[in-house]
């Protein structure tokens, strides 16, 4: 069956010149890059392209790069070092929609005794900036937003945030893992310490990543042993997987403008053609800013899961708006901090292109869900005329 491939957000298909960039450091140039002989110096060379490619991506030095195994490692890495770092502040500021590599970190570190004020959205999911400006406190140690949401696609205003940080002497990392390569931006005009980013986001492959630490930030490792990445990050680095991160860079940067014109298109188009075509349908986000890949629509009073599964049957793969890894089918957090109605927030549905969609597979997506949703509403137990209940706003 042909695989019609609309969770991009989730992971992305190895682009060909990628997975052609990282063959030889698997069969041929295997030396351990830290070896002092000739042979290994292949590997060597290999990982310093590399860490060009990606700070040139990002708009930073190839010193600023320390590769990681996933974006989950480089936001605790920035976290763990933002804290060991300034052992006399305890206190976090962070947001109630960011991943739960740095949610689920901060919500720990609450537990054993750190202070977090955790920043609410509204219903379209954007921040309120003097609520934010309000938040800094003398001890406050590191705020973290996310550049860009996962769920929904919004991208948050990090350069104001990033300047009443910088203002305030407070360290700031942004989770730019959803962010890299879709939407562009400098780092040398973006003064945040930390930013995290992830391979298998940007067509490389999973299980390697990237975090930038501006110069000039004290670091402390997250990763103790020996003395790669210049001692910021022990164990011998995963070389074929950074070589591939690199030229994902490479190429991304090559594809930003089709990202943000093309795919931005077909996204439009998509979501355009499902309002039309869907009764009581509404979008999950804000329209005015928001990743040009990423469509996050609910459907009222229908599951997001039957949605999914029938998708599934078709060779359509989509995600919901539900947890339902926890096999509970809790509503997410993000959709729930925002506050969406319980009858619409269970039919969320996230579809999310790259660069290898096509027209034809939104209009496949076209043709099929709208019949999707009114079979499952035919079957739906919940009634028309329900009143909506609005999650509660909290995780
Ligand atoms: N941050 C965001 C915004 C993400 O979307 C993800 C993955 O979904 C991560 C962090 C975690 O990245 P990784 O899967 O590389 O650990």
């Amino acid at each position: 069956m042909k695989i019609t491939y609309l969770d991009n957000n989730a992971t992305t298909a190895v682009a060909p010149e990628v997975l052609e960039a990282m063959l030889p450091y698997l069969s041929d140039y295997y030396g351990n890059p830290s070896s002092m002989y000739r042979f290994a110096g292949r590997a060597e060379a290999g990982l310093s392209l590399a860490r060009e490619q990606v700070a040139e991506l990002l708009g930073a030095t190839p010193e600023e790069i320390i590769f990681t195994a996933c974006g989950t490692e480089s936001d605790n890495a920035a976290i763990h070092s933002a804290l060991s770092s300034q052992p006399d502040k305890r206190h976090i500021i962070t947001t109630k929609v960011e991943h739960p590599a740095v949610l689920a970190t901060a919500q720990q570190l609450e537990n054993s005794g750190y202070s977090v004020t955790w920043l609410g959205v509204d219903e379209k999911g954007r921040l309120d900036l003097e609520e934010a400006r309000a938040s800094f406190r003398p001890d406050t140690a590191l705020i973290a937003v996310m550049y860009a949401n996962n769920e929904t696609g919004n991208v948050y205003p990090i350069a104001e945030i990033a300047a009443m940080a910088a203002e305030r002497g407070v360290q700031m990392l942004t989770d730019a893992v959803q962010a890299v390569g879709k939407i562009p931006f400098k780092l040398s005009e973006l003064p945040v310490n930390f930013l995290a980013l992830s391979g298998h986001k940007l067509h490389a492959p999973k299980g390697v990543g990237a975090l930038y630490v501006r110069r000039g930030t004290p670091f402390r490792p997250f990763i103790t042993g020996g003395h790669q990445e210049h001692g910021r990050r022990a164990g011998t680095e995963n070389v074929a997987s950074i070589v591939a991160l690199g030229a994902a860079c490479e190429l991304a940067g090559k594809h930003i403008d089709d990202e943000n014109t093309r795919v931005r298109a077909l996204r439009d188009k998509l979501e355009k053609g499902l309002l039309e075509r869907v009764s009581l349908a509404m979008v999950n986000g804000d329209e005015k800013s928001r990743l040009p890949n990423t469509l996050n629509i609910a459907f009222k009073n229908i599951e997001g899961e039957s949605i999914l599964l029938l998708l599934d049957r078709l060779g359509i793969c989509a995600s919901s708006g539900s947890a339902c890894t926890s096999g509970s089918l809790e509503p997410s957090h993000v959709l729930r901090a925002m506050g969406v109605p319980f009858t619409h927030v269970h039919g969320s549905l996230r579809l999310s292109l790259s660069r290898y969609n096509t027209e034809s597979d939104v209009d496949l997506v076209l043709k099929e869900l709208p019949l999707i949703v009114e079979h499952l509403r035919s079957i739906s137990p919940y009634r028309e005329d329900q009143e909506p209940r609005v999650c509660a706003g909290q995780f």
